[in-house]
């Protein structure tokens, strides 16, 4: 069996369009509606010589209520069981956020190795200054990365696939 990358993070910070770009398929569910992937989603992945499966997860809210909270959360548990390791997304944009805060600290209690990919970093030089923020999430060093236009996605992958 292929080794499994696990996406995780908030509803809306593109982990959808990331799972795209790094499996280079477009039939995965992308909606600007949050929270719209309610299954975990399997893609076939590579990079470099290295094969993988990459998992995408509904959301992970820790700062709302709905009625598919505890679906979703039982969803990320089982990805992040099986996953050798996890792709955190955050959004660049809107910065840190308490609900990452808060998928952060339950991340670092988990054995799983974790890297985190600051998202929606278009821009070259914005993105640096964007990514610098989530440093505070205690997650190492936080890749910019565009999942629409697929920039820092190599550097992302490079180290990805050492713990592969
Ligand atoms: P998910 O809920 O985390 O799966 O997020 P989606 O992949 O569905 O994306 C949510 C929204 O963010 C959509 O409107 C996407 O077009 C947008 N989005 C995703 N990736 C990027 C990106 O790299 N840059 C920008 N600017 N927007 C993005
Ligand atoms: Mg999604």
């Amino acid at each position: 069996p292929l080794p499994i990358v696990a996406i995780v993070g908030r509803p809306n910070v593109g982990k959808s369009t990331l799972v795209n770009r790094l499996s280079e398929s477009k039939d995965s569910i992308v909606h600007d509606q949050p929270g719209i992937t309610r299954d975990r989603t399997y893609r076939h992945a590579y990079w470099q010589d290295r094969e993988f499966s990459v998992v995408d997860t509904g959301g992970l809210i820790f700062d709302d209520d709905t009625e598919f909270l505890p679906l979703i959360r039982e969803q990320v548990m089982v990805a992040l069981a099986e996953a050798t390791v996890a792709i955190f997304v955050v959004d660049g944009q809107t910065g840190v956020t308490g609900g990452d805060e808060a998928i952060a600290s339950w991340l670092r209690e988990h054995s799983v190795p974790v890297l985190l990919a600051v998202n929606k970093c278009e821009s070259p030089t914005a993105g640096l200054i964007q990514a610098a923020q989530f440093w505070e999430l205690g997650l190492g060093n936080p890749f910019p990365i565009s999942g629409i236009h697929g920039s820092g996605t190599g550097e992302l992958l490079d180290e990805l696939i050492q713990y592969l």
